[in-house]
């Protein structure tokens, strides 16, 4: 079986095949970059639009395959930016209607889980899921996948983002300020918010920016930020771990490919005496390929639904979602 996968939730348009064996067969991609600023909804949306085509026809050529080897259509149905979901399923349902397939919605935090637990091999790990506009500690519990704590304002990545194009700089903000940490020297105190099991990004921010205004340098400022912000993630982890004595942790989200959280959440978890397994980057990020396995373990158990009632869903929340699957 092959299926194909459709990522449209924020800045990134996305197509990938797997097959049943979790094999990615293609995963092509394409990220929406402001000029400044943030990311805007409608213009994101005009960018998914305009390529998507090419995304398919490339994708299908990667995999080697015609649209005659394709079982199913999976696609993002939330959460995420509205106009960009709708971009993402109208091109769903027209492959659907045109190749004569399933379409299968997918809950796009869950895909994050579910690719890292096919690559890892880990049965039943805790997921910190790091992106832009989610920060999640997730667990499976009775059918679903419950959210342990999350963030109360921004995601971390919305957050490191911000900060980057309030220092100077343009989106993503996450990869540029990691390299500038690299040049930090001096870790200066920032406040630390973590409430229980919930983060909190915002009084962060504000402080940050007053740090950078005060005259500390950009890459301490960076070091400071990245050190604060990470332990606050590392901190709920390990809460979440000690609690539920799950023995590994995934790691998922644009914000998992920071190399500083990875290796903080690693120490933690084998300190533990658990594992701590991160996907290449490619998949950490938005991607098609995790769409299109997820929609194969759901397509497996009937999960499909009629293009009439293939509505977006922009706040759907991780626990809405049963997971056959898991049973
Ligand atoms: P996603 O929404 O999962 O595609 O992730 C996008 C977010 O990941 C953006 O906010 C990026 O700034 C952030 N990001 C990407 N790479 C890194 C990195 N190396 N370190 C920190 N954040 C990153
Ligand atoms: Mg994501």
């Amino acid at each position: 079986m092959r299926v194909l996968g459709i990522e449209s939730t924020a800045h990134t348009a996305s197509v990938g095949v797997v097959d049943e064996t979790a094999a990615v067969l293609a995963n092509v991609t394409d990220m929406y970059r402001p000029a400044r600023g943030g990311i805007h909804p409608r213009e994101a949306a005009n960018h998914h639009v305009e390529l998507f085509p090419d995304l398919v026809a490339n994708a299908l050529r990667t995999a080697r395959v015609g649209p005659d080897a394709i079982d199913a259509i999976a696609f993002s149905q939330g959460p995420g930016l509205g106009p960009c979901l709708r971009a993402g399923a109208t091109v769903a349902r027209t492959l659907s209607l045109e190749w004569e397939r399933p379409l299968v919605p997918v809950n796009h935090c869950i895909a994050h889980i579910e690719i890292a637990r096919a690559l890892s091999g880990l049965g039943d790990p805790l997921l910190l899921y790091a992106s832009g506009g989610n920060t999640q500690i997730v667990a499976y519990g009775h059918g679903r996948y419950r959210v342990l704590g999350e963030t109360l304002d921004i995601g971390v990545g919305n957050f490191l983002d911000k900060l980057w194009i309030e220092l100077g700089g343009s989106f993503p903000g996450g990869p540029a300020l990691e390299a500038d940490a690299r040049q930090g020297t001096t870790l200066h105190p920032l406040p630390y918010s973590v409430h229980g099991m919930d983060v909190a990004f915002s009084g962060l921010l504000t402080a940050a920016i007053q740090l950078h205004r005060q005259g500390v340098p950009r890459p301490d400022v960076a070091l400071s930020v990245e050190t604060t912000a990470y332990s606050m993630l590392t901190e709920v982890t390990e809460r979440a771990l000690a609690h539920r004595g799950h023995g590994s942790v995934v790691l998922g989200g644009g914000v998992a490919c920071n190399e500083r959280l990875r290796t903080m959440v690693r120490t933690m978890a084998e300190g533990r005496g658990a594992t701590m397994f991160a996907p290449p980057r490619s998949l950490c990020v938005d991607n098609g390929a995790m769409i299109a396995w997820t929609g194969l373990l759901a397509v497996r158990h009937g999960r499909t639904i009629p293009v009439e009632e293939s509505v977006v869903l922009p706040r759907q929340r991780t626990d809405q979602v049963e997971v056959p699957w898991r049973n």
